[in-house]
């Protein structure tokens, strides 16, 4: 699971942490809906050598797989980056031409989305240029078959669609399947599983399935077979890697990565997977892999990426502390005492600082992640989960004084409590969602994992929120010494139902329906909750000057009607309940109110704000000396946008097509 700041009022102005902020630029580039930053690497220099080391080999298996997500994206995603990035490094005009300025545009948006589709909404970019001027710089005409998926907006609109009632396979343009449809993808993998089977390897995870003679079969990412040529050169660096572990442990789980991508078993990547959340004791970690399955519109094939990242070790206490505490907090969830967890297993949490983004993770990236996925391995081995402080510190120093808050927040002593307390709750909200809420509960024997199908992660994503939401105003968070104030949560309360009622409607296009399963999360619970504490009067829409604004009346009842909707959840949830699953998904989570929504983007456009940001990685290269050895990793964080893709491009580019 990953977990993304919910909006940029989620970092707004907050006053504690501006020190520092002016000796560093976080804001690198600004195009279209996006915002691109560069994060810091606290600490890097005070690393040891073998650590450093460790980090660059794998920064650098983490920069081989780009290829690899572009083209799970989508079928014709790498020819038109290659089309599209030789146009413009070969261009010679005019550098003010609209049409030049357009392609720049369209570059950039397609580096942000790994593909001709936008990373969050899903929808094709559409070029400013004209085919006629493509043509033109190209000396000769592409194929009518590409002019389209490029130009037309018909033709592939987007990469994942979650329309209810329709084949999701045929009408989703991602390149996971291909010449199959939803029905044949179903019958395929309900065939293989066995309902017995209480260790099921993660079916599908890492496979194209296509018709071959009329069969339908997988093609599997592993060197020797689908993007063999990306793959063997991560294994290359990882090899790399082994000598510089810090540890056994952590070498036997780079070992058995190793083996998962040499032979594409998944119940190596189930071994590997145990090795990996079983390390606690390495202070460098990472993922690489097909990991989240976001992408897929049935949730089973995974993005490749990759984080390498270092423990935080001042900012783990917080999340070590709730993680100690993870029995407490299950034993008084709200939920029915059958579908609690009577033992919380290794639920271990850390804060981290991010030194590589890459495929999935990269330019958008998360701020938590909860791995691994697998059911059954969290239940018997345990999770990791982190929180990623350097980019929510990024994230946080870039929106300071962007008059989000003024615009939206009802009045001044709701402002003063966010001021003071949104940036440690938000941050809280986030730890106790990785750490408890996606560990916490357990399903009923024989309840398949799968069984709410497409609204899976959304209501994967409402539990884990709700947790945190619920136990975000429990006075227990004061007796741990991790709040200091019993009003604190109210910070977060307010920005939680501000952004699921109104301002998330930002990143929505006028006339579209929410989509991406976070979103859908945040409207599900902040509009079941209006709605049901309409009654009482709990929260109200109220207009001033004839702008919406969120009034929250009573807090704690909301924090009660959390823990109702937790209650619900966990039941559709632990009794695999797919029809009530799908009518609070359809009732709440999906539709928009027109009005609201233009209001929205009226008020939010006038603040000039890009609802969306990327990141731009630094720059690791090794120092040698005579005789080839390296001595040292220096790190430079100067490299724009433009240039990190196109040496991206040049130099990590194994695929071809
Ligand atoms: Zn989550």
């Amino acid at each position: 699971m990953k977990y993304f700041t919910a909006s940029l009022i989620a970092m707004a102005l907050t006053a504690t942490t501006a020190q520092g902020a002016d000796k560093f630029n976080y804001v690198v580039d600004r195009f279209a809906d996006i915002e691109i930053l560069r994060y810091q690497v606290p600490g890097f220099e005070d690393l040891s050598l073998n650590q450093k080391t460790l980090i660059y080999y794998l920064t650098e298996a983490a920069l081989q797989g780009r290829d690899i997500l572009w083209d799970q994206n989508g079928k014709y995603n790498l020819e038109i980056r290659r089309l599209m990035e030789g146009v413009y490094t070969n261009y010679k005009g005019d550098k003010n031409d609209p049409q030049y300025l357009a392609l720049e545009r369209y570059l950039k948006q397609i580096w942000m989305g790994n593909g001709i589709h936008h990373h969050y909404s899903q929808d094709k970019f559409i070029p400013g240029f004209t085919p006629a001027w493509l043509i033109q710089q190209l000396g000769y005409t592409p194929s009518n078959e590409l002019l389209g998926i490029i130009f037309e907006p018909n033709i592939m609109p987007k990469r994942v669609n979650q329309a209810e009632g329709e084949d999701l396979i045929l009408t989703s343009a991602n390149n996971l399947y291909e010449g199959v449809t939803q029905q044949e993808v179903e019958d395929y993998y309900n065939a293989l599983k066995d309902p017995n089977d209480a260790t099921p390897i993660s079916y599908g995870l890492n496979a194209k399935v296509v018709k071959k003679d009329g069969q339908v079969v997988e093609e599997v990412y592993k060197v020797g077979g689908l993007y063999s040529d990306a793959i063997t050169r991560i294994v290359k660096n990882l090899h790399k890697a082994i000598p510089y572990a810090e540890n056994d442990k952590q070498r036997q789980v780079i070992k058995e990565l190793i083996r998962f991508y040499s032979t594409g078993d998944l119940k190596a990547f189930d071994d590997y997977s145990i090795l990996w959340v079983e390390d606690l004791d390495s202070q460098v970690d990472f993922i690489n892999g097909f990991i989240e399955s976001y992408g897929d519109p049935l949730g089973m094939t995974g993005s490749w990426e990759s984080i390498v990242n270092y423990k935080n070790q001042e900012a783990s206490h917080r999340t070590e502390v709730i993680s100690e505490n993870a029995q407490w907090f299950e034993d008084r969830s709200p939920v029915d005492p059958r579908f609690r967890k009577p033992q919380v297993k290794g639920v271990s949490a850390k804060v981290i600082n991010a030194a590589i983004l890459a495929g999935d993770s990269y330019p958008a990236t998360p701020i938590g992640i909860n791995l691994p996925n697998a059911n059954w391995i969290r239940a018997a081995h345990g999770s990791k989960s982190v929180t990623i402080e350097n980019i929510t510190q990024a994230y946080d120093e870039a929106s300071h004084g962007n008059g989000f808050n003024e615009e939206f927040v009802i009045d001044q002593p709701t402002r003063d409590l966010m001021d003071k307390y949104l940036f440690i709750t938000d941050n809280l909200h986030t730890d106790l969602h990785e750490c408890l809420g996606h560990g916490s509960g357990q399903l009923l024997p024989g309840v398949d994992p799968d069984a709410l199908k497409a609204h899976g992660s959304t209501l994967e994503e409402t539990r884990a929120d709700l947790f945190a939401l619920y136990y975000l105003a429990d006075p227990k968070l004061l007796e741990l010494g991790l709040l200091d104030n019993p009003e604190a949560y109210k910070a977060e309360y307010y920005k939680y139902m501000l952004n699921g009622l109104m301002t998330q409607l930002m990143r929505i296009e006028p006339g579209k329906d929410i989509e991406e399963a976070h979103m859908r999360n945040r409207a599900l619970i902040a509009r079941w909750a209006y709605e049901k504490g309409q009654p009482n009067h709990v929260v109200e829409m109220v207009k001033k000057d004839g702008k919406t604004f969120i009034q929250i009346n009573d807090y704690p009842a909301l924090r009660q009607l959390f823990g109702d909707l937790l209650r619900e959840i966990q039941r559709i949830k632990s009794e695999g309940d797919y029809e009530a699953g799908r009518d609070l998904v359809e009732t709440y989570a999906v539709k928009v109110d027109p009005a609201l929504h233009q209001e929205v983007l009226q008020r939010y456009a006038k603040l000039n704000i890009a609802p969306y940001k990327g990141f731009v990685n630094p720059v690791y290269t090794p120092v040698l000396d005579a005789d080839g050895k390296i001595i040292d990793i220096t790190i430079d964080y100067s490299e724009d946008y433009i240039n990190q893709h196109l040496r991206y491009s040049r130099d990590y580019s194994p695929l071809t097509r």
